[in-house]
């Protein structure tokens, strides 16, 4: 793409109702704007990073089985008021009325729609297990919106639902699910802490959220401080997890709490991830049932599985930064590589620059091409602020050196490479070992 094209509405003003950095640069970066309080319109850099964040989370649901589906956002209340949820689920829940005066509501979540489709169509436990999810906004009138994306009252979330045939394989289900989780967040970059927690309006006997370490979370997690040491790409994960004690405030109780005080570590979390295994509260109350093997009725157990797919760009953000920007990991970053033309009057530069842009566009790498007569330094530092991980840099000292300059973003480090070698590198496979062997 080139710059001068796109709609990329960088700033550098600091903007003041932004109290979190990851807010500041998504702001500044001009990946969101803000259309109302908590609600949020993304803009085509935005919308990018959101899309590479949801195919990662498709691809290791798809990977697990799950089928995907996309339900109605508006959603007729009488479901609700099946599962005892239209009334319990109070006023986070947006409710408004059509031309006929009937109740609809803006989904904040599904189990009652997808329990409802379920009982439509599947009547056998030959059927079973079967394991639904979608990508799809959320509403939840939340009562302090806040840190942009990561509270919106509008929310983009994964929400997966299962049905099995027993608790047994009802567990299986959910440890499976939550080894996805772990390798989900881990294909982004980050190091997630799964807790035990309370499973709130949702109901239930086993929960667990995923929490990325960070001084901003809004959560505030306790866990053995063995678990720094913890292998989380181990076989086994969950089993073995099990036995390290990590909990939510909600669900860590001081006076029971099996680690010594000692071993006790206290810090703020980004909740990011929530599953829940609770049976058969939705199927029993919305009269869903399959015939088991031997002809009998019997209500499936399920379970439901949540992603903050929104909340996570903020989360990488606040986890990838500096004081000039966003630092994008290789998985999310909007754009594989930025290249600048420093001198956009001087034709052998813009030549050069159009060249390699064809080039790398040729290999099919996404890359974000500033051809924008812009002075040097500020053209630095917006491809600085949006954070691309690579940047080429092509200027007069590139003519008069017969080379290209390539900085690594994070690093600062720059290395350079022979003009008439550039087109040939092949990007797509650049790494940082492979880039600074040379
Ligand atoms: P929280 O305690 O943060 O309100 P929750 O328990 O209500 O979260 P779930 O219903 O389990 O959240 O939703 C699944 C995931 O959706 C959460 O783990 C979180 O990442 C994301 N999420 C929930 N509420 C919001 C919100 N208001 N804005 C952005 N993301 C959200
Ligand atoms: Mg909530």
């Amino acid at each position: 793409m080139r710059f001068s094209g796109c709609f990329i509405p960088t700033s550098k003003e600091t903007p003041a109702e932004a109290q979190i950095v990851s807010h500041r640069l998504m702001l500044r970066a001009g990946m969101i704007t803000q259309t109302a309080s908590g609600i949020y319109s993304w803009l085509p850099l935005g919308v990018r990073a959101l899309g590479k964040v949801a195919d990662i989370v498709r691809q290791e649901q798809n990977e697990i089985g799950a089928n995907e589906v996309l339900m109605s956002i508006v959603q007729p209340s009488e479901l609700w008021k099946e599962s005892g949820r239209e009334q319990s689920y109070g006023e986070e829940l947006l409710r408004f009325k059509d031309r006929r005066q009937r109740t609809l509501l803006y989904s904040p979540t599904n189990e009652e729609q997808i329990t409802d489709i379920f009982r439509k169509y599947i009547r056998s436990y030959r059927d079973l297990p079967k394991n639904f999810y979608q990508i799809q906004w959320k509403f939840r009138d939340e009562i302090r919106p806040r840190f942009g994306v990561m509270r919106g009252r509008e929310f983009l979330m994964k929400d997966g639902y299962s049905f099995d045939l027993n608790v047994e394989q009802a567990k299986k289900t959910y440890k499976n699910i939550f080894t996805a989780y772990l390798k989900t967040f881990k294909r982004m970059g980050l190091t997630p802490i799964p807790v035990q927690a309370d499973s709130g309006s949702i109901g239930g006997d086993m929960s667990h959220e995923f929490h990325i370490l960070a001084s901003t979370g809004e959560s505030l997690l306790y866990y053995d401080k063995k678990i720094s040491e913890f292998d989380f790409s181990s076989p086994d994960v969950f089993k073995k997890f099990s036995k390290v004690y990590a909990a939510s405030e909600d669900k860590h109780d001081p006076d029971n709490c099996p680690v010594h005080k000692s071993d006790l570590e206290q810090s703020r979390g980004i909740e990011v991830g929530h599953i829940f295994y609770f049976g058969t509260k939705y199927t029993k109350s919305m009269n869903a049932t399959v015939s088991d093997a031997n002809g009998n009725q019997i209500y499936p157990e399920m379970g439901s599985y949540g992603i903050g797919v929104s909340r996570l760009l903020g989360a990488i953000i606040e986890a990838n930064h500096d004081d000039k920007g966003i630092i994008w990991p290789k998985e999310i970053t909007p754009y594989q590589i930025g290249l600048i033309n420093l001198s956009v009057d001087n034709e052998v530069c813009t030549a050069l620059s159009d060249n390699v842009y064809q080039g790398l566009v040729k290999q099919n790498i996404e890359v974000l091409y500033d051809d924008r007569n812009e002075r040097a330094g500020e053209k630095m530092a917006d491809m600085d602020l949006i954070g691309v991980p690579y940047q080429i840099i092509i200027g007069q000292n590139s003519i008069a050196n017969k080379t290209i300059e390539i900085k690594n973003r994070r690093t600062g480090e720059v290395s350079k490479v022979e003009q008439h070698d550039i087109i040939n590198v092949d990007f797509g496979k650049i790494n940082e070992a492979e880039l600074y062997k040379k």
